[in-house]
């Protein structure tokens, strides 16, 4: 395959053309963009031929790894048979069907509660729209029309759309468009490291952040509360694991107060947490689940609502049409990846691997780099891990936020051929499933050079004691 690319041409039309997602477009303008010409397993390319490890999996979604035969030749085959028709009207197709049994048949009951039925779209960001039109549906058929808050929490992350980025808790994005829309509301995120009090244990803790819900409950009045939504780990937000204690005390509140418990797996279904759905590894039960991402590994687009027992079974049985979907709701040739993924998955044992292998080798590493002077907190949850920058171990003594602390150690990983994401100054990975012993080594190494790195430029900066 040619990847020989005219760089500068790329980029040239690039900065001309295309509105970039997340973007400063004059900044990037600038610079110009970085293009990524190929990839392999957990490598990617760039046009220069620079070789860097993706520990982010792309976009926190290439979960088998890129460049898998088993995806491209199913997106073929299924192109080449039904290359797409519509499920609106009365009609399906195989494909569909069949991937919706697989995950319901993959999807673990919890308490009773069962998954079976599946809501189709194209991304996370429609996905969780979808989530807010089924759940408003659900209490008009059950004649509680007035429950319509859902509440989410600060610095979360569900999305994109106007209700995504309404869901989400991101001041920023609410900042640009007027967000959130009505009766969405937000309480704050279960971060120890950053919320937790002097004295007060992690458990301690978790519980306390929980009842941040039941709070929020009783000031918004609890006959007017529809759900509860949020993601198992917080990714975009930084890689943000709650303590133990804290999802039980959410199911507690939750049940008390008959809400619906709405868990964004987008990142952490699909063996990224070392199960298939995440709420197993909690324990919690939700009555929705919102997946895009690893569904496909990220080959082609698709995402959807896992909509369980509680929900489905008022939808379908009061009857009357639910005037919510998509073109693309069920994409043969989308769902057909997702299948071979799922497929490829199994007969690697993806998830064991994550929860009995490659997750323990990779928290025992990871944490190792906790020891770096200028890491004041090394974690991980399954094929997830976050590090935090500070000033002072000690103290806890973050770096100013203007000094960009995060962005520099992002700088270094990509001249040394890595990729990491900074979430102000946590930088942190969720490497492709696939990954050797070898290549997490290969990674932690990777990751100290760039820690060195970013320490020797603020030593000689003057920015440490
Ligand atoms: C990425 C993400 C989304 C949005 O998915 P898109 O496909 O980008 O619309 C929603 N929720 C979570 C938890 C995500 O990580």
């Amino acid at each position: 395959m040619n990847t020989v690319v005219d760089t500068a041409l790329i980029q040239a039309l690039d900065r001309e053309h295309f509105l970039h997602p997340f973007t400063d477009f004059k900044d990037l303008a600038t610079r110009g963009a970085r293009v990524i010409t190929k990839a392999e397993n957990i490598y990617v390319w760039d046009s220069e031929g620079h070789k860097i490890l993706d520990a982010m999996s792309g976009l926190w979604c290439v979960n088998v790894g890129y460049g898998r035969e088993e995806l491209a030749s199913a997106a073929y085959r299924q192109m080449m048979l039904l290359s797409y028709y519509n499920s609106f009207f009365q009609t399906t197709n195989v494909p569909a069907v069949q991937l919706a049994a697989k995950l319901a048949a993959l999807a673990p009951e919890v308490g009773g509660r069962s998954f079976r039925h599946v809501f189709y779209s194209s991304s996370g960001s429609e996905s969780n729209d979808s989530n807010v039109r089924m759940v408003r549906r659900y209490w008009d058929l059950l004649g509680q029309p007035q429950r319509k808050v859902i509440i989410s929490r600060n610095n979360a992350y569900h999305g994109s759309t106007m209700a995504g980025a309404s869901l989400g808790g991101m001041s920023g994005m609410h900042a640009q468009g007027d967000l959130p829309i009505p009766n969405i509301t937000h309480i704050e995120q279960p971060y120890f490291y950053e919320l937790g009090q002097p004295g007060e244990s992690s458990a301690e803790f978790g519980l306390r952040a929980a009842r941040w819900l039941e709070e929020k409950i009783i000031e918004t009045g609890p006959d007017k509360v529809a759900a509860f939504i949020a993601e198992p780990v917080q990714g975009a937000g930084g890689v943000i694991i709650a303590p133990d204690s804290y999802w039980p005390e959410i199911q507690r509140i939750v049940d008390k107060y008959g809400i619906l418990l709405i868990s964004d797996e987008v990142i952490c279904a699909f063996g990224r947490l070392g199960y298939w759905f995440a709420y197993e590894k909690f324990g919690y039960r939700p009555d929705l689940v919102t997946f895009a991402k690893g569904v496909t590994s990220g080959y082609i687009p698709l995402g959807g609502v896992m909509v369980g027992d509680r929900v489905a079974t008022v939808l379908i049985e009061q009857g009357g049409e639910f005037n919510h979907g998509y073109t693309y709701s069920g994409h043969p040739v989308a769902c057909a990846v997702a299948l071979a993924n799922l497929e490829l998955m199994e007969k690697e044992n993806l998830p064991g691997r994550v929860r009995d292998d490659i997750g323990p080798y990779l928290a025992r590493r990871f944490t190792e780099l906790g020891e770096h002077p200028l890491v004041g907190l090394a974690e991980t949850c399954g094929f997830m891990a976050g590090l935090v920058l500070v000033r002072n171990k000690a103290t806890q003594e973050a770096f100013k936020p203007e000094l960009g602390v995060g962005m520099l150690c992002r700088s270094h990983c990509f001249r040394l051929g890595l990729i990491m994401r900074a979430v102000g100054d946590r930088m942190i990975i969720a490497p492709p499933l696939v990954m050797t012993h070898d290549q997490i080594d290969e990674m932690i190494a990777l990751i100290r050079r760039c820690l060195d790195a970013t320490l020797a430029d603020l030593q000689a900066a003057g920015h440490l004691d």
